[in-house]
């Protein structure tokens, strides 16, 4: 079949996700950081997938790790008390890398799905005790969680909520720890702000009405916001004083990308949960899951008539022998600490290279994954209005690079197997494109 009729197959028959209507790039191949078109068209991934192939495209170790289980056992269920080695192993390895004593994961196949157990199993929780008026869950203002219904409505952009209606009710969002945003906080100090409208809507809810707060540890579809230092201790401490559960969105931040195992601790937040997913299995087979404390698991376990929540796939045989194998490739090639050494270089050369230019605001990143904000005005910091996809499409077609942008925000998480010059070759094609274009978002 020749690539033009693929094309047009393509647009007939296919409707795409994130997407707007027109003609889609056709990748064939990938390896590593690069991808190639079907006419053979090379270009470097500097979006990891979704922000989620931690250790390169089409990885042989997880290509035979597949390989072998789906050989083995392809598939079982988890439901009626049946279970699977590679899942309670993999369990058994993330016990020992979760903080504290979340040492029970519950294995779902999609980010939006672990978001979406997170909430049901944090109320459950409390019902199960007894606490049964909590039901709230608060979350942040341009946080994301995933697109089914609930997840939708525990997204805080409206844009992303337009036509979805009815939402389910029992979310309130609170604002975001965004310091380069400051008219969010009409004068005040970023933290004492939040913490002080935290401190209200306990007040006017109820504490004990409240089930859980459920955010990103760093906000990355929010533009990579990485709270101050003092922003998650203080809000851990507040949900232990009101029993409020916390929980972790580490669906991007989890299993490297940061250069930690998971950002949450590393920025002094002490979840009670942890939602995972992407870079677990680094995109070779689709898995995710919810870790909870010891205390958590036993009242949900505990409960005479069982756990009424489940999918088919749960603790899927060969997305659990693929991700731990990914473990393991992320530890023997030190690529957790690949992520913070290039990550910063990144950041670096992107701070020297478009810091003058009349166009960016603020340059963020935390690991390998990095935001660059634009404005079409330094002093007011008004975002940058332009078509959609309008500047990574143009550093994509320009330069061969992949990027994404979200309103003003570029968006850049590479493999953590990137190296320098691949980092500088980034940093040269944001540089061109940003150069080129107009305070109006136009190109020069
Ligand atoms: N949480 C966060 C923080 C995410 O970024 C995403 C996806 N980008 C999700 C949840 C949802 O994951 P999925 O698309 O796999 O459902």
């Amino acid at each position: 079949m020749n690539t033009e009729e693929l094309h047009r197959w393509d647009l007939a028959h296919v409707v795409h996700p994130w997407s707007y209507a027109g003609p889609s790039l056709m990748i064939a191949k990938a390896k590593g950081t690069r991808y190639w078109d079907v006419d053979g068209k090379e270009y470097l991934d500097a979006l990891g997938g979704i922000q989620n192939c931690s250790v390169g495209h089409s990885r042989p170790e997880l290509i035979e790790a597949a390989k072998a289980q789906m050989e083995r056992l392809e598939y079982v269920p988890m439901h009626w008390n049946f279970t699977n080695e590679p899942a309670v192993r993999l369990a058994r390895t993330i016990a020992e890398l979760a903080p504290a004593d979340l040492n029970q994961t519950y294995f779902v196949s999609s980010g939006s799905e672990a978001t979406e157990s997170a909430v049901k199993l944090m109320r459950r929780y409390h019902y199960l005790r007894g606490d049964t008026k909590r039901a709230t869950i608060l979350c942040l203002k341009q946080g994301y969680h995933g697109a089914t219904i609930l997840a939708t409505a525990a997204t805080g952009f409206e844009n992303l909520q337009q036509g979805f209606g009815p939402l389910p009710g029992g979310i309130k969002f609170l604002t975001p720890p965004h310091v380069y945003r400051s008219e969010l906080f009409g004068g005040e100090d970023p933290v004492e702000f939040c913490i002080r409208q935290l401190k209200q809507v306990i007040a006017d809810e109820g504490g004990d009405t409240i089930a859980a707060i459920m955010a990103e540890p760093v906000l990355t579809v929010g533009g990579v916001i990485v709270p101050p230092a003092e922003y998650w201790p203080a809000v851990s401490e507040i949900c232990r004083q009101h029993g409020i559960l916390l929980v972790a969105d580490e669906v991007v931040t989890g299993f490297g990308r940061t250069g930690a195992w998971f950002a949450g601790p590393e920025l002094g937040m002490l979840p009670d949960a942890i939602v995972f997913g992407k870079g677990v299995s680094s995109g070779h087979f689709p898995l995710s899951g919810v870790i909870m404390s010891d205390t958590i698991a036993e009242v949900i376990k505990s409960a005479p008539d069982g756990l009424m929540h489940g999918f088919t796939y749960c603790g899927h045989p060969v997305g659990c022998a693929v991700a731990s194998r990914n473990i393991e490739v992320l530890q023997e090639n030190k690529l957790l600490e690949n992520s913070k050494e290039v990550g910063g270089y990144l950041l670096g050369t992107l701070k020297e290279k478009l810091r003058d230019s009349p166009i960016v605001g603020d340059i963020r990143g935390y690991g390998m994954l990095l935001a660059v904000e634009l404005v079409s005005d330094k002093a007011t910091r008004e975002p940058l209005q332009f078509k959609r996809q309008l500047l990574a499409d143009r550093i994509r077609n320009e330069h061969a690079v992949v990027v994404r942008s979200i309103g003003a925000n570029i968006i850049i998480a590479p493999p953590l197997i990137l190296g320098r010059s691949e980092a500088d070759t980034i940093a040269h094609a944001l540089e061109e494109v940003i150069s080129t274009t107009n305070t109006d978002g136009t190109s020069l």
